[in-house]
């Protein structure tokens, strides 16, 4: 298994979590999102930018791609893909 965000090899007797179906992330790109989510709502944006920035930098997977747009969606932050 492989992190759909940064795309490092799950290593043994560590947990990834599931996003979605088939979208599993690693413990740090787990951390950075709920960073990111959590700057979202305090309406932090330099916070925000800088982890957004942060997730884009890694090698993500078309359907993480996919799936962060969704979750912008619903954090109301869908105009930065624009
Ligand atoms: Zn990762």
């Amino acid at each position: 298994m492989k992190c759909t965000c940064c795309g490092r090899k799950k290593k043994l007797l560590e947990s990834f979590e599931e996003l979605e179906k088939d979208i599993n992330i690693c413990v740090e790109c787990s951390k950075v999102l709920y960073k990111y989510q959590d700057a979202v709502k305090e309406k932090n944006v330099e916070e925000s930018n800088k982890l957004f920035a942060e997730i884009k930098a890694k090698k993500n997977e078309k359907k993480f791609v996919d799936w962060f747009i969704k979750f912008q969606e619903r954090l109301g932050e869908i105009d930065k893909n624009k």
